[in-house]
């Protein structure tokens, strides 16, 4: 329980090593967020701090939950060389989930005109639902070619611009990709998936800047007061899901035939030098891949539904990144430069000023890191901090993160009544289901004011603007 904690400061909180881990836990957080965390998530930090090779502590961010294996907000590097591994549920089923904003040119005055014919046009021309397939059907060699390419593959189909692709994590390809390890069912699973948003809390949100916290930050990313942005969260659909599912059983094979202990059943895993470890690899790189040409996609049909309402708007890539990854990384450790592997399980990668990793026009202000809220209340576009990457390997929140599950959800709101309300408030919801908007009740998440004022304090990232929703489409 909490009590066993070791407060480092007022946002920045020790789990003791103790018993089995190598290292301790540290969890990020105001004492108010911290006081409401699920023993569940103090339990797994602990477990996930007793995998092999495991540098320096196991971290969680301040919208810390419950998690398959790694808590969701769970973040872990771990030393090839020191008999590291990688794990499934260290980095998520649904791989590469990420969040891609776009600025649109356009003010809130703007676009409220016509907001309702807007947000019909976009829930026809964005796909969304479960299983719910697209415009695309794809032969297995043109998904191996996604698998490969990323976000390179859709824009040279003809979705988006090259310029894209500098404002793409790994600009848009993360390299390392062979579709090889990857099942002929997950890569049948994709074949009608690309360009589909998918559902439960992935959404399509257009948004206006309400409040702007650093101006040279904001001017670097183009954002002004009043400015609308669409943000798009969604992720490598059935095809990293089925990734996951497959790797979960080969990694477990894997552990049993070294006689791996490991800390608990779901936190399967491999060596990273070893066959099954570099297999996940380079199987989780495809469905990174897959989920930033998922993105590229879905940014091309939100490009077409605005020229068609706003024929001079241009709607520019701010940018594109993913929270539910693994990637090889050089890292300060103890005064030398490592090549580790870092785990981001709903944590965003925050790199600060000066990252080479970064697009020239951020590299003085760090990388963007967008946070989701919920269709009901803020959304947050922070930048990367140079402590960040000292205290947490470059890391920070991805949402709100939930405050109850899916079910508790559903037992205390209806789905009809959380529309109505938000249409009230004038955030115009298109839902692909009503018990999905009953789970995705901005209730059931934590205060986002709340993760993101206890994200920069800690210095995991810095404000820079805060966005409210205008209109959502919803999974
Ligand atoms: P996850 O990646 O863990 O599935 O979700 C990421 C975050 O998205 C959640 O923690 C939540 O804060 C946020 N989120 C969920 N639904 C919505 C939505 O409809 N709109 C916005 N802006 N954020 C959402
Ligand atoms: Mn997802
Ligand atoms: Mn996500």
């Amino acid at each position: 329980d909490t009590s066993l904690l070791r407060r480092i400061n007022a946002y920045c909180w020790e789990v003791p090593q103790q018993g089995a881990m190598r290292v301790p836990g540290r969890l990020f957080g105001s004492g108010a967020l911290i006081r409401d965390l699920d023993d569940m998530v103090l339990e797994q930090v602990s477990q996930v701090a007793a995998l092999p090779g495991i540098v320096r502590a196991s971290l969680a961010m301040p919208d810390a939950h419950w998690g398959y294996g790694f808590p969701i907000g769970g973040v872990a590097a771990f030393d090839p060389d020191r008999g590291g591994i990688i794990s499934v549920g260290g980095v998520g089923y649904d791989i590469s989930c990420g969040v891609r904003t776009l600025r649109t040119g356009l003010s809130k005055e703007d676009v409220l005109s016509v907001l309702p014919e807007l947000v019909d046009l976009l829930a026809t021309v964005i796909p969304a639902g479960v299983g719910r397939g697209g415009q695309l059907r794809l032969s297995g060699s043109e998904l191996d070619d996604v698998l490969r390419l990323g976000a390179r593959w859709a824009v040279a189909q003809g979705y988006g611009e090259s310029r894209d692709l500098e404002y793409i994590e790994d600009g848009g390809c993360l390299s390392g990709a062979n579709p090889e390890v990857v099942s002929e069912t997950a890569k049948k699973r994709q074949q009608d998936q690309v360009g589909t948003l998918g559902s439960g809390n992935h959404y399509l949100e257009v948004q206006y800047v309400d409040a702007i916290y650093d101006q040279a930050a904001a001017f670097a990313f183009g954002l002004k007061e009043g400015g609308v942005v669409v943000s798009l969260h969604c992720g490598s659909r059935a095809l990293g899901h089925q990734i996951g599912t497959d790797y979960i059983q080969i990694l477990g094979r894997a552990a049993q035939k070294r006689s791996l202990h490991l800390p608990s059943r779901d936190l399967v895993c491999a060596p990273i030098d070893s066959k099954e470890g570099r297999d996940y690899y380079q199987a989780m790189a495809c469905g990174v891949n897959c989920a930033l040409a998922n993105r590229q996609v879905l940014g091309h049909l939100v490009r077409q539904a605005f020229a068609e309402m706003f024929p001079l708007a241009r709607l520019e890539l701010l940018y594109d990144v993913s929270h539910n990854t693994c990637k090889v990384e050089d890292h300060d450790v103890d005064g030398l430069r490592k090549s580790l592997y870092v785990h981001r399980k709903g944590a965003t990668r925050s790199f600060g000023p000066g990252r080479q990793e970064l697009p020239a026009a951020y590299r003085g202000v760090g990388q963007p890191v967008l946070i989701g809220g919920t269709m009901g209340t803020a959304s947050y576009i922070l930048a990367g901090t140079v402590e960040s990457e000292a205290m947490a390997w470059g890391s920070a929140c991805h949402g709100a993160g939930r405050a109850m599950s899916r079910k508790q959800a559903t037992k205390r709101w209806k789905g009809k009544s959380v529309l109505h309300e938000l249409e009230h408030r004038g955030i115009l919801v298109r839902a692909a289901s009503q018990r999905g908007v009953a789970e995705e009740a901005p209730g059931a998440y934590k205060d986002v004011d709340e993760v993101v004022e206890s994200t920069h304090h800690a210095g995991l990232a810095r404000k820079v603007g805060r966005l409210r929703p205008l209109a959502c489409i919803k999974g």
